[in-house]
């Protein structure tokens, strides 16, 4: 329901001015350019038309009060309408009043309003949509614009016809879901893109990860050989140096108890030196026995020189006492002479004895001495001499000769001790023999335990090398598998297990290039390939989303289309059925309806070829426009454009109420519709108002008394010298005055 009008600033209304609408039928009348026409402009205007030339503008400008010599031109022209909206005919709008204001600017800028609050255009074409107030303003009849639908082309009249059916709400909610039905389909491309964009990394990722896998794959084959080699190797080393040290360790104490041994012996032997001693006694016993015999024989010698000397002496006494006188005999000289020459000879020589030479020197003494002692001793004197010499030689021949004799004991002593060591010695060289034997053992046993150590030493050092190169292994698969290698149980280690070890090793090496090879592990890839396949995934799930989004929309715009098809043609079936009656009540007779254009006929300014497709010889190209049949009484009339000025009024305003009639809008606008009508056709013209205006609220511009005759409320529109409308409450007898 309308309520009121509001207009400030707008065209000729300079000052604010308010229509009220509480009869169902309102006239406005006045003289020519007193501003009536500019109140039904105010109404389009407030709907938000947009095209300056159906409100008589060029721009926005002409639409603000441009101010005569009295009042001032305004800045700003605003216009409200204001709906009784308890019967909600905005559903969506919980307020008694709904208004709708739109004001512009001299800078040409707009700005509508819903119940004072600032909103877009498309705001309030959609509110005023949902109330069946169209765009088109098929409820609002310009002046000279009452055959507009039937100048207007098929496809502008269906537009008309669509909105006059209240078909916009389904077109808007349809312009809706293709709106978002596009959004989606861009969306979907969108997302199609970055699929397309990330899938070359996911798959260079996926090969990453397999390579990545397949590297793990290796190391758990390596961690699972480690286990096992390092296991049984470490097994191995223990157990075998255990056996080492344990076999050194007892080579050692039997190599300590030989060495002790041999060192007691070594001892012995060169403090006693035993042998020794007993040789020496024995060359010493030997030596006494050699000086006592020499110094005897030496004594046996002196003895005979005594004796020789003593029988000398005794016979030269004998001879001085018997002879006074002497007398060398032939014998004596000759027996000296062979002494001498016998001796000479055996000094002769160059090798003599020196024991023969003293042999010979004594002879020679002796016989020289005889030979003096003979010849040269005066008698008596010699004779006494010769006594005493006998005598001396006689107590040294004595006395020698107990020399010998106590030599001769010595010599048996000598003898007897000699012996004496001999047998000594020989039972000591006895003892010494088992000794040897016993030392050569010990030394053998000796040689053979340190043989032994230094084995075992060079075991166990052996040993000490596997054990690093274990260590070098453990540190080498540490690396590369991690510590899963290490996770085993100390071994028993079965002898052949050991065997298998060469074996193990040279695949263990394998493994580990091959592990190096591949390229270890990469938590970063995997996460990253993770993300990324997650990221696919998140994607796929959007595009299924929208997918389904885009079924949805595209099921809701079938969905439209066919609410649009199926309300279009009922509502056309509705219109041409009214249509024809007022038609028929206008003309008293005839009729008249809507058609759908033929294809053919259509002039094809929006050809595109896709949509180019024949069908049973009709172009299937947008939706076909309305033309209009007419069929006047007792004429033959082929076109419209053949009809009269009256007639084409008459048309017209058949139409128009036909439609106004299946879908009634809230208000109908009509100025000076009936500006054409006779007499009679006014009052036909006054009786359709009056059926109007039981289902639409109606504002009338008109010099028609008649139609003025029909209206509850009368405004009357005058503008002084000052080009201000002014609008004032007229009685219909004021009124009709200015009538025709
Ligand atoms: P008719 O009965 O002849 O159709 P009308 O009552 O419909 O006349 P309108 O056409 O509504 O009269 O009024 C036109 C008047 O409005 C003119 O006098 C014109 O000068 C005035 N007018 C239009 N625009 C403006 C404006 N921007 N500022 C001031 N006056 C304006």
């Amino acid at each position: 329901m309308l309520k009121r009008l509001e207009i400030v600033g707008f065209k000729s209304f300079a000052r604010k001015t308010l229509l009220d609408f509480s009869s169902a039928a309102t006239a406005i009348v006045g003289p020519n350019g007193s501003g009536k026409s500019n109140v039904a402009e105010a109404f389009r205007f407030a709907l938000g038309e947009q095209s300056m030339k159906s409100m008589r503008g060029k721009r926005s400008e002409d639409l603000i009060w441009s101010g005569s010599h009295t009042t001032q031109r305004s800045n700003r022209a605003s216009v409200a309408i204001v709906f009784d909206n308890r019967k909600r005919i905005f559903p969506k709008l919980d307020f008694e009043e709904v208004s709708v204001e739109r004001a512009v600017f001299r800078d040409g800028s707009s700005e509508y309003l819903i119940n004072g609050t600032k909103v877009r255009l498309r705001d309030i074409q959609e509110l005023l949509a949902s109330a069946n107030i169209g765009e088109t303003g098929h409820h609002i009849i310009s002046q000279g614009e009452a055959d507009r639908i039937l100048l207007a082309h098929p496809r502008e009249r269906r537009a008309m016809l669509e909105d006059a059916l209240g078909l916009k709400v389904f077109e808007f909610k349809k312009q809706e879901a293709q709106r978002k039905l596009e959004k989606t389909q861009d969306n979907v491309r969108e997302v199609e893109a970055l699929r397309r964009e990330i899938a070359p990394h996911i798959r260079f990722l996926q090969k990453q990860v397999e390579k990545i896998e397949r590297a793990e794959e290796l190391m758990r084959e390596l961690a699972t050989l480690a286990r096992t080699y390092l296991s049984v190797e470490e097994a191995y080393i223990a157990t075998e140096r255990a056996a080492a040290n344990e076999r050194r360790g007892a080579a050692n104490e039997r190599l300590t108890t030989a060495s002790a041994e041999l060192a007691a012996f070594d001892e012995r032997a060169t403090t006693d030196s035993e042998g020794m001693k007993r040789a020496e006694a024995i060359r010493q016993a030997e030596r006494e026995v050699d000086r006592i015999t020499s110094e005897r024989s030496a004594l046996g010698r002196e003895i005979g020189r005594v004796e020789g000397g003593l029988h000398e002496a005794k016979k030269r006494s004998a001879s001085v006492a018997r002879e006074p006188y002497v007398k060398v005999t032939r014998e004596d000289l000759s027996t000296l002479r062979e002494v001498v020459e016998e001796q000479s000879k055996i000094v002769e020589g160059e090798t003599v004895e020196p024991g023969a030479v003293r042999a010979a020197l004594l002879a020679l003494r002796a016989a020289v001495g005889a030979f003096f002692e003979r010849y040269a001793a005066p008698n008596d004197d010699f004779l006494a001499e010769e006594e005493h010499t006998v005598f001396k030689l006689e107590n040294e021949r004595v006395e020698l000769m107990k020399k010998d004799e106590e030599l001769e004991g010595a010599v048996e002593r000598a003898r007897s001790s000699l012996m004496k060591a001999r047998e000594a010695a020989l039972a000591h060289e006895e003892t010494g023999r088992e000794e040897k034997r016993r030392i050569l053992g010990l030394a053998e046993s000796k040689a053979r335990e340190e043989g032994s150590v230094v084995r075992e030493d060079g075991r166990l050092r052996e040993l000490q090398m596997l054990a690093d190169e274990l260590e070098r292994d453990r540190a080498e698969v540490l690396a590369l598998a991690g510590v899963a290698a290490f996770s085993y149980e100390p071994l028993e280690l079965a002898p052949e297990e050991r065997r298998a070890q060469e074996d193990r090793k040279r695949q263990l090496e394998r493994l580990k290039i091959r592990v190096e090879e591949a390229g270890g592990t990469g938590e970063d890839v995997r996460k990253e390939y993770t993300d990324a396949t997650e990221r696919e995934a998140f994607l796929m799930r959007e595009l299924e989303d929208l997918s389904k989004s885009a079924e949805g929309l595209a099921e809701l715009i079938r969905d439209l289309d066919d609410e649009l098809t199926k309300t279009f043609a009922e509502g056309l079936a509705k219109v041409n059925h009214s249509f024809g009656e007022y038609f028929a009540i206008m003309f008293g007779g005839g009729g008249a309806k809507l058609v759908l254009e033929e294809f053919d006929a259509v002039e094809e300014d929006e050809e595109s070829d896709e949509y180019e497709e024949e069908t049973a010889g009709k172009k299937k190209q947008g939706k076909p426009g309305i033309e209009i049949s007419v069929n006047l009484p007792k004429k033959r009339v082929q076109s419209l454009m053949q009809l009269s000025g009256g007639e084409r009024a008459l048309t017209s305003i058949a139409l128009i109420f036909a439609m106004s009639q299946v879908n009634p809008p809230p208000f109908l606008i009509l100025d000076e519709t009936d500006a054409a009508l006779d007499e009679a056709n006014s009052r036909r013209y006054g009786d359709m108002i009056e059926e109007l205006a039981k289902r639409s609220q109606l504002i009338v511009i008109s010099h028609n008394r008649e139609t003025m005759s029909r209206a509850g409320i009368l405004y009357g529109v005058t503008m002084g010298a000052d080009g201000v409308s002014k609008l004032l409450s007229v009685k219909f007898e004021e009124a009709a005055a200015v009538a025709k």
